[in-house]
C-alpha cells in the first residue's frame, strides 16, 4: 500500500470546498457523471482508432444508491486507470486544479455559473470520504484503490476489480443525506444528464404485475443519447422537432417555429430554439433557454450569452466554446459570447424572414403570438431592427396584415399632414374607441389596431426610425385635427361668442378626470363635443405605469379635452339662446372690459416711456387696480355664462352624450342623463 500527501498548501479540502460552494453542492453528480462519459468516450475513440483491440461490452454507465452504507457509486466500463495514472490525475492535477479554482474565485464564488473545472474534487462537497476502485483498458495492469478522507492524506492500494473501468464510491456526510433519496437522484440526473451520449442506467425498469410494481431485469435508461440539436437537420422532419420540445417542456403549448442551430466558425455551436406563444407578461417567460456544454447541462439562466430578447425563446444551445467557468460580467465582455450572441440573433432573424417569405398566410396566422417577442427584439436590439423591420408586421383595425413598407404606400396620400409629416392613426382598444375609428375610416383614413403590451415602446422607437411620422391615437383630437390638412374652416361665431362657448360648457363634472373647454372651429355636420386626450401625456403616463422611469406623468391626473364644435348648429344656436338671455348684461360687462383694457393699455405705454424708477407708487397701485377690476369683470362674465350652462339642460346633454360615446359617463351622472334624456323627449 502506498500512502502520501498530496501536494497542496491546504490543510484540509472539505472546509473550503463546502464553504465556497455551498449553493451548488447538487453538481458533483454531474461532475463525476462527465468523468464516466468522458473515460467512456476515450476508449470508444481508441476502439475506432485501432488502438483498442479488446471487446467494448456494455459501456452503460450505472448509478446506484446504498441506503444502508450511504454510498452512492457511479460505475462505467470506460478506459479505467492505472494506479500511476490515478496517482497523476487524481492526486496531482485533479486536486491542484482544484485548490487553484477555489484559491482564484473564492471572492466571487457566488457569481461564477457553470462551476466547471472543479471536476471531480467537487466529490467531497458532500462526502466525507471518496474511493475510486479503477482498472485499466491495459490489461497487463493491476487494479487499484484510491481512498481519500479529503485531507490531502490519500492510500492507493493494488485491489480486484473484476474488469475494464471505474467506480467512483461516495461516502456521503451527515449534512448530504438528502442526495441518498432515489427521487433526488432522479431529479439530478433528468436536471443535468438528461442528453448526455452514453447510457446511463439508474435502477431497472418497473412493470404492473398482479396488483403492484415490480422490478423488471432491464436498466432504466434515463437519458436521451441522441438529442434532436445533436442530429443534421436534413434527417429530422417537423414532428421531430415538436416531440424534442415535448422531451424539453412535458406541459405547455405547442411551439410556433423553431430554429436549428449549426455553426462550427468561429466558434462551435448547435441548438434548437423554439418560438413559443408568447400573449402577455414577458417575465414570466424567460428563462427557458438551456445551456449545454458537449450535451452537459450547464445552466439555464442565458442572460449574459444570448441578447436579453431572446431570452423569451425556448430550447437548448450547446457550445464547448462558452467559457464555462468564469464570472458573468467577464462573460458579457468575452469576445466568443459577443460573437455567439450576434450570431443567434442573426440566424433567429433569417429564420423568420424565411417562414414569412415562403409562406406569409402561415406567418399572419402566427403573427399575434410571435408579435411581442419581435417587438421587444426590435426595440432591445439594433441589428435585429435592421432585419426584423423588412418582416415585421402592422395590423389594423380590420384585421387586415402589412409590413411596414406596405403599410406606409397605403396611407401615405390620405394620410400626410399638410406639414408633410405622415400620420399614422391607432387605435388601443376597438369597442372603446370605436366612434373615433369609423370617422377615421369615414375620412378615407385606416387605423392601426395596436393593443399589444409593447406597442407604446414600439411606436416610440419606429417614430425615432420612420422618417417625418408620428403616431396619434384616434381618439387624441378631433378628426380634421388628428390629420391637419389645410386651415382651420371659416368660423360662423364671432372671436368673443367663441370664448363665451368656453364658458359655457365649463360645468362642474363630477368625474375626478380633468376636463378642459377647447373650442374648435370645425365642419357643421362634425359631432357638437368630442372628448379626446393629448396624445403626449397620454403616451406618458402609460410609460410611467409600464416603468419608464417618467414618474412625474404617471401622478399626473387624467386629463381630457372636451371639443367643442363652435360652427355645429346645435351650439350655435346654444350661443344665440345665451345671447337673446343674457344679452344686454353681456354687452355692458364687454363694455366695461374693453374700457379697461384699454385703460390698462394707455397706461403700460405711458410706463414704456419711463425708467422704472421714474414710474411713481401712485401710478403703479393705479395699474394694480385696474388689473384687479379687469379680472373681476372678466370673473362676472364667466360666472354668468357657466350659470347659463349649468342651467341648460342641451350644453349638459351634449356633454354627456359625448362621455357616453367615450365610455366615460358613469354612476350618477349616467342615471341623471338617462333621466333628463327622457325630460328632453
Ligand atoms: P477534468 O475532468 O476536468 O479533467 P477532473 O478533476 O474531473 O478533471 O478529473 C481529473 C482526471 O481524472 C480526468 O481528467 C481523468 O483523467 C481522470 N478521471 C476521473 N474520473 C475518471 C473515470 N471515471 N475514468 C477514468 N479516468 C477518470
Amino acid at each position: 500500500m502506498q500512502t502520501g500527501k498530496i501536494g497542496v498548501t491546504t490543510e484540509n479540502i472539505f472546509p473550503i470546498i463546502k464553504k465556497f460552494l455551498y449553493s451548488d453542492h447538487e453538481i458533483f453528480l454531474r461532475e463525476i457523471i462527465s468523468n464516466a462519459v468522458d473515460a467512456t468516450q476515450k476508449l470508444k475513440t481508441m476502439a475506432s482508432a485501432g488502438d483498442f483491440k479488446g471487446e467494448l461490452g456494455d459501456l452503460t454507465i450505472r448509478v446506484s444508491v446504498d441506503k444502508k452504507k450511504k454510498t452512492i457509486t457511479v460505475t462505467d466500463a470506460g478506459v479505467g486507470m492505472t494506479s500511476e495514472e490515478v496517482d497523476k490525475y487524481l492526486n496531482q492535477i485533479a486536486f491542484s486544479s482544484a485548490n487553484d479554482f477555489l484559491e482564484k474565485y473564492k471572492d466571487q464564488v457566488n457569481s461564477m455559473i457553470g462551476h466547471f473545472g472543479l471536476g471531480f474534487y467537487s466529490a467531497f462537497m458532500v462526502s466525507d470520504k471518496v474511493e475510486v476502485v479503477s482498472k485499466s483498458w491495459d490489461e497487463s495492469e493491476p487494479a487499484v484503490k484510491w481512498t481519500c478522507d479529503g485531507s490531502p492524506e490519500y492510500q492507493i492500494e493494488e485491489t480486484e476489480r473484476s474488469g475494464r473501468g471505474t467506480d467512483v464510491i461516495l461516502y456521503i456526510d451527515k449534512e448530504s443525506k438528502d442526495f441518498l433519496e432515489e427521487n433526488k437522484i432522479e431529479e439530478l440526473l433528468k436536471k443535468y444528464c438528461k442528453f448526455l451520449p452514453v447510457e446511463i442506467a439508474f435502477g431497472k425498469e418497473k412493470e404492473w404485475k398482479d396488483g403492484k410494481y415490480v422490478e423488471t431485469g432491464k436498466d432504466k435508461i434515463i437519458n436521451n443519447t441522441k438529442p434532436a440539436w445533436t442530429i443534421k437537420p436534413s434527417e429530422l422532419k417537423d414532428e421531430d422537432y415538436m416531440k424534442f420540445y415535448r422531451e424539453l417542456y412535458p406541459v405547455g403549448d405547442e411551439p410556433l417555429f423553431y430554429i436549428h442551430l449549426n455553426v462550427d466558425y468561429p466558434f462551435k455551436l448547435t441548438g434548437i430554439l423554439y418560438f413559443p406563444k408568447i400573449k402577455t407578461n414577458i417575465e414570466i417567460q424567460k428563462n427557458k433557454i438551456q445551456l449545454y456544454c458537449n450535451q452537459v447541462f450547464v445552466t439555464d439562466s442565458v442572460e449574459g450569452i444570448v441578447p436579453e430578447f431572446l431570452t423569451l425563446l425556448h430550447g437548448v444551445i450547446d457550445s464547448p466554446d462558452i467559457p464555462l467557468n468564469v464570472s458573468r460580467s467577464y462573460l458579457q465582455s468575452d469576445a466568443n459570447v459577443k460573437k455567439i450572441s450576434s450570431h443567434i440573433t442573426k440566424k433567429v432573424a433569417d429564420r423568420l424572414n424565411d417562414i414569412f417569405k415562403n409562406n406569409r398566410e402561415e406567418f399572419e396566422k402566427k403573427w399575434d403570438n410571435v408579435k411581442l417577442f419581435i417587438d421587444y427584439g426590435m426595440i432591445t436590439e439594433e441589428k435585429f431592427y435592421e432585419k426584423a423591420s423588412k418582416f415585421a408586421l402592422f395590423k389594423n383595425t380590420d384585421d387586415k396584415y402589412f409590413t411596414y413598407e406596405e403599410y406606409e404606400n397605403l396611407i401615405k396620400e390620405n394620410q400626410t399632414d399638410k406639414n408633410k409629416t405622415l400620420v399614422y392613426l391607432y387605435s388601443t382598444n376597438k369597442t372603446d374607441q370605436f366612434p373615433y375609428i369609423e370617422k377615421a375610416k369615414n375620412k378615407g383614413y385606416d387605423v392601426l389596431h395596436l393593443d399589444g403590451q409593447l406597442d407604446i415602446h414600439l411606436i416610440n422607437h419606429l417614430e425615432t426610425k420612420f422618417k417625418d411620422s408620428r403616431f396619434v391615437r384616434v381618439d387624441s383630437d378631433v378628426i380634421d385635427k388628428l390629420i391637419l390638412k389645410d386651415d382651420p374652416k371659416q368660423a360662423k361665431l364671432s372671436k368673443t361668442r367663441q370664448d363665451d362657448i368656453k364658458s359655457i360648457f365649463n360645468i362642474r363634472l363630477t368625474n375626478k378626470e380633468i376636463y378642459n373647454v377647447v373650442p374648435e372651429t370645425l365642419d357643421e355636420n362634425d359631432s357638437p363635443v368630442v372628448i379626446t386626450q393629448s396624445e403626449f401625456m397620454r403616451r406618458m403616463k402609460e410609460m410611467s405605469a409600464l416603468g419608464g422611469g417618467m414618474n412625474f406623468y404617471g401622478e399626473l391626473p387624467d386629463s381630457y379635452n372636451l371639443v367643442v364644435n363652435v360652427n355645429h348648429p346645435l351650439v350655435v344656436k346654444i350661443s344665440d339662446e345665451a345671447e337673446n338671455e343674457l344679452g344686454s348684461k353681456l354687452q355692458e360687462n364687454m363694455k366695461e372690459i374693453e374700457r379697461v383694457k384699454e385703460e390698462i393699455s394707455f397706461i403700460e405705454k405711458e410706463h414704456g416711456r419711463k425708467k422704472p424708477e421714474e414710474i411713481s407708487q401712485v401710478e403703479k397701485d393705479d395699474l394694480e387696480k385696474l388689473r384687479k377690476e379687469l379680472e373681476s369683470y372678466e370673473t362676472a362674465r364667466k360666472e354668468m355664462l357657466e350659470t347659463f350652462g349649468s342651467n341648460s339642460k342641451v350644453v349638459k346633454q351634449l356633454i354627456d352624450l359625448a362621455l357616453l360615446a367615450n365610455n366615460m359617463l358613469r354612476g350618477e351622472d349616467l342615471s341623471t342623463f338617462v333621466k333628463r334624456s327622457v325630460e328632453l323627449l
